[in-house]
């Protein structure tokens, strides 16, 4: 299920980190942070009275004093933040008044059909939180709401009136059927190619469907009898950013799509080889419980030996983490195996929701006893006394036995390869608990 995203907004000083922080309080799961030249912002999970959502920080654009410097980058901030959210959080300095540039904010706010709320921050003592308050209402956004990021005042009330706007879970709930699938990828390595490969008119698109961030598309095509849902095709489209950093957008598209995603394919230069930067966002995709499929794109263009070895040399360092995710050989320009990925990517999500029997997990741990696979620690010995699956989606796998402290990283890849070699789990991660048997 995706989350509706909140975006916090306003001109520098005025108190929006102080803000975001306050509402992510402990819950300081940074989803990304970058700090560019142009703009800094970060993404956090939140969630008020039940309702999870994700709050964008805009950050700490630089104050600069000539005007004509500062206006593109409030109003890239602006229409960034418009794009990507469900709702709008403008803040303004209540002990300062209006100045200019909150008049540019509320400018480009004004042209924006998203909900917008009007945060007058720095009224520290409520006793006096109405003085001056309504000067606000003629920056022409709605009516100010008095607030304290520092001392908590107001956001209570703030946060239930942002949760009650934003997409009912209802609008947000995906369909069972549906294997949603995130295409990822550094820039240019052939994402868009690869989605319209794939969206190919023998697959009958079944239509555009309006995402949670209300310019994501997603495409929904059939292959094989299986409706599979493109996340995000827009933000593969999106080519006209003029200030932004295409890298860091993509990446956090990339992050977004995968939220919603069973299965992650990432799309790496075939001529550039698996990057540092493609081992990272196949981490994030494995902890956020997406099974994996890596596309060597560009194939085409790998003519020699040599190119094939850097290209075989770099999976083996970057994935060897995850040796457990399939890789196939494509071409999105000349079509050459673009088939086998919708193959891949529909028994990774088999995999993924597998249901592991309990006598043949407990016949594999019988088979590791005898083997006489184990770990010991000062005179203490592991003995495994049971397992059986706890979760899916992707597959969570429980060990009841005497000393779970014993189990050390090695010893638990000893076990998931054991798995892996007994189940068919190829391309989807697995969580391996081992608990102590009361
Ligand atoms: P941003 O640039 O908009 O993210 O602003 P910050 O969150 O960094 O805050 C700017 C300054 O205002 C910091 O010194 C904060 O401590 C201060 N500040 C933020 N919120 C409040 C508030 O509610 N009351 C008071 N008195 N100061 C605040
Ligand atoms: P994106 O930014 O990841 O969406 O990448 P695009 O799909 O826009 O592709 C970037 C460039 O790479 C374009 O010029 C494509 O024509 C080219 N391209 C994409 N796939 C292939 C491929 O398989 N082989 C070759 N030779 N070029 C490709």
């Amino acid at each position: 299920m995706s989350l509706p995203v909140v975006a916090v907004v306003g001109r520098p000083n005025v108190g929006k980190s102080t803000l975001v922080n306050r509402i992510v309080q402990s819950r300081d799961a940074i989803v990304h942070e970058s700090r560019g030249v142009t703009r800094d912002r970060s993404y956090h999970k939140a969630d008020w009275n039940g309702r999870d959502f994700v709050i964008i920080d805009t950050g700490g654009i630089e104050s600069v004093k000539s005007k004509d410097t500062f206006a593109p980058r409030i109003r890239e901030q602006a229409v960034m933040a418009a794009e990507e959210a469900d709702a709008i959080i403008f803040v303004v300095d209540g002990s300062t008044g209006i100045t200019d540039e909150d008049e540019e904010v509320a400018k480009i706010l004004r042209k924006q059909d998203k909900p917008v709320f009007l945060v007058v921050n720095k009224k520290d003592n409520p006793a006096t939180e109405n003085d001056n308050l309504w000067d606000f209402y003629s920056l022409g956004v709605g009516e100010p709401m008095p607030l304290s990021a520092t001392h908590g005042y107001g956001t209570g009330d703030l946060l239930d009136e942002v949760v009650a706007v934003l997409p009912s879970e209802d609008e947000l709930e995906d369909d069972e059927d549906v294997l949603s699938l995130a295409i990822v990828g550094r820039p240019n390595v052939g994402k868009s190619s690869l989605a319209n490969r794939l969206a190919g008119k023998k697959r009958s698109i079944v239509s555009d469907v309006a995402g949670t961030t209300r310019d994501a598309i997603d495409t929904m095509i059939e292959w094989q009898g299986q409706r599979i849902r493109l996340v995000d095709t827009a933000g593969m489209r999106k080519k006209n950013l003029v200030h932004e950093d295409v890298e860091y957008y993509s990446m956090v598209r990339g992050l977004m799509a995968m939220e919603r995603a069973d299965v992650c394919l990432l799309v790496v230069d075939a001529t550039d080889g698996v990057t540092e930067q493609d081992q990272k966002v196949a981490n994030m995709a494995i902890d956020r419980g997406c099974a994996l499929v890596l596309c060597l794109n560009k194939w085409d263009l790998i003519e020699t030996e040599a190119q094939r070895d850097r290209v075989v040399a770099s999976i083996d360092k970057r994935m060897q983490f995850a040796s457990w995710v399939p890789y196939v050989n494509i071409s999105a320009l000349t079509g050459r195996a673009t088939d086998k990925v919708l193959q891949f990517a529909v028994s990774a999500a088999q995999a993924r929701a597998a249901h592991l029997r309990t006598s043949e997990l407990n016949n594999l741990l019988e088979e590791i006893r005898q083997g006489g696979h184990t770990v010991s620690d000062k005179g203490r010995r592991l003995k495994m006394q049971y397992a059986t699956q706890t979760g899916s989606k992707p597959p969570v796998i429980t060990v009841w036995c005497n000393a779970p402290d014993l189990v050390d990283d090695n010893y638990k890849r000893f076990v998931e390869n054991r798995l892996r070699e007994r189940f068919d789990l190829v391309g989807t991660p697995i969580r391996l608990r081992f608990r102590k048997k009361s």
